[in-house]
């Protein structure tokens, strides 16, 4: 039995068999397979050769017509590695007789021949060693594409291990087979995470090494709240997590029936459980589980999951659709936030050194207009059939936001000449996100009629900890005494200035924060709509009276554990049971 700690993201327990997804990434971990599986490893191996030596060929006889005989002749150096039996002999023989993955013998033996390369020193070398990495990628997307369809082809419910994906491999597991996820990388709010939790199966990330310690096939159990995974357990373990996945199971009718209770604290303060979504079929989980709207459509996803970019008919039936889904109640669209770890990277000519501090967002909109105009005209044209917000993310300026507002403008101008219908007072609001921008709120106040304080971000660039390591995860923490100082700050112009403010981060799905969030003032929360039943909870127990003097606690606090303390004594006053599994802390 082996016990992985990583970071949890959403709450749950399961039981089930690993499928470990290999993904063409720098470093593909070692693993073996069992005896009786060697032969379809050989084989995989063989077709991906195959495969990939087809592909070439195909390459090179196109550019043979396009650009004649002697160009092409640069795809003779790969094909001939692909065939050169000193590379493939011990690569099969690594398979054979070590019993390691397809994937991890082509990785070895690649990334070897590329390093020697590497180390002759000159450029035509150093040129060839990236063949050679080119070559290894070709391969291995073969390998990891079989790995995919064997995926597509599976029965039984599984856990699937992988060392990372990315937010759009993320939104396509498919969860009718997928009951529980866990990565070696990423962190509590890195996008993959966040669309993963979506799904309502536990999730845990950060775990390191875990695709090295699990094959396929083999028992796991995913302890989404202690973040935790454990590898073939033992007899008295799987007996302790059957009685706890139990002891849940009967938490669901007390689930269902909070669903349908209003969200109001003891006092009868009204709190607005908004939802976070990625795609509109969300939205049936979020009215099920009582949600009033959607307070965070994040339309990137739009892009994420189609092979070329979505039209503006593409974006007007999504949001239209929603709208129906949600019958009269409000929408609010992000308007799309690609780049960072998303998107743009891998389309990029030239990658970015720092891409969350680079061309991401609004920034990335603002420099793609005709793209952006697009969605603009989409959010209009949808804002005649309901209650539309369109919401800008990323906002670190007032030039910033003065520039969107008059591309905006200029769309709307545009649709009115065309006779389109939309609703002219279409609320505008922006995220909070950047520490900047949560400084000047007073100033962006004037500007627009709503404020989206997203944590998550906030979060990353307050302390400057990237939200998807791994490595500094211990340092991301809402309860840093900087965060929750910023959150004041905002919630306190927004009073001044009378600007409608809630809080999107993934914060305002954790039960632990709701108390302090309506001490701070807040009275619409945006999150995973999973978590809306343990957030009521939570406010139906609570005063605000009490949840003020917990806020201004807190803000007397200068260090993060105080903080966090602090918030687990207050919680477990008014919700002793919330440590049995009733909610992520
Ligand atoms: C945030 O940054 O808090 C947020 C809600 O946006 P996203 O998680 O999509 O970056
Ligand atoms: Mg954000």
């Amino acid at each position: 039995m082996e016990v992985i700690k990583g970071i949890p993201v959403a709450p749950g327990v399961v039981i089930g068999r690993a499928f470990v997804l290999e993904e063409v990434v720098e470093r593909v971990p070692f693993h073996t397979v069992s005896p009786d599986e060697v032969a379809g490893e050989l084989v995989r191996l063989d077709t991906a050769l195959e495969t990939a030596s087809a592909a070439l060929e195909a390459d090179r006889d196109r550019a043979a017509e396009k650009l004649g005989a002697e160009p092409a002749k640069i795809f003779e150096f790969h094909l001939g590695l692909l065939k050169d039996r000193s590379l493939i002999d011990p690569l099969r023989a690594r398979v054979e007789d070590d019993r390691v993955t397809a994937a991890y013998a082509v990785a070895e033996a690649f990334r070897a021949l590329a390093d020697r390369f590497r180390s002759m020193g000159s450029e035509v070398f150093r040129q060839k060693a990236q063949d050679v990495m080119d070559l290894d990628h070709r391969v291995l997307g073969q390998l990891v594409g079989q790995s995919r369809d064997r995926l597509a082809r599976i029965t039984e419910p599984v856990i699937v291990v992988a060392h990372d994906l990315t937010p759009a491999q993320a939104a396509q597991l498919d969860t009718s087979k997928v009951i529980g996820f866990a990565a070696d990388a990423g962190g509590r709010t890195s996008h993959a995470s966040i669309v993963a939790a979506a799904a309502g199966i536990p999730v845990v990330v950060g775990c390191q090494r875990i695709t090295e310690f699990v094959s396929d096939g083999e028992e796991v159990i995913i302890d989404g709240r202690a973040g935790m995974v454990i590898v073939r357990p033992d007899a008295p373990t799987l007996t302790r997590f059957r009685h706890s996945m139990e002891r849940m199971a009967g938490h669901a009718t007390r689930i269902r029936e909070l669903a349908k209770l209003p969200s109001h604290t003891t006092d009868g303060v009204r709190i607005e459980l908004m939802g976070n979504i990625e795609f509109s079929h969300e939205i049936k989980l979020l009215l099920e589980h009582g949600g009033d709207g959607v307070g965070l459509f994040r339309t990137e996803f739009l892009y994420l999951t189609r092979a070329t970019e979505p039209t503006e008919e593409d974006h007007f039936q999504e949001y239209k659709h929603s709208l129906e889904l949600l019958a009269g109640r409000p929408l609010t669209i992000r308007t799309v936030d690609l780049g960072a770890d998303k998107y743009t990277q891998e389309r990029a000519e030239e990658p970015e050194r720092n891409p969350m501090l680079g061309l991401r967002s609004i920034r990335f909109c603002l420099q793609n207009i005709p793209m952006f105009r697009t969605q603009l005209r989409a959010i209009l044209r949808a804002s005649a059939y309901g209650q539309i917000r369109v919401m800008f993310p990323l906002i670190s300026t007032s030039m910033e936001l003065r520039q969107t507002k008059m591309i905006l403008a200029d769309v709307m101008e545009e649709c009115e000449e065309e006779g389109i219908e939309f609703d002219p007072n279409i609320p505008i609001g922006i995220m909070i996100e950047v520490p900047s921008a949560a400084l000047m709120a007073s100033a962006f106040a004037r500007e627009v009629s709503f404020f989206s304080i997203g944590t998550n971000d906030l979060i990353q660039y307050t302390l400057a900890v990237d939200r998807g390591n791994e490595r500094v995860a211990n340092l991301y923490s809402a309860a840093h005494p900087a965060v929750v100082q910023l959150v004041k700050a905002v919630t306190r112009t927004s009073k001044r200035f009378q600007v409608e403010t809630s809080i999107c981060g993934e914060i305002a799905g954790e039960a632990l924060y709701t108390m302090l969030l309506i001490g701070l003032g807040l009275r619409t929360l945006s999150l995973v709509p999973s978590q809306i039943p343990h957030v009521k909870r939570v406010i139906r127990s609570v005063d605000v009276p009490t949840c003020e003097r917990l806020a201004r606690k807190v803000g007397s606090f200068d260090s993060e554990r105080q903080v966090l303390n602090c918030l687990r004594e207050e919680l477990e006053k008014v919700l002793p049971d919330i440590e049995d599994g009733w909610s992520v802390a």
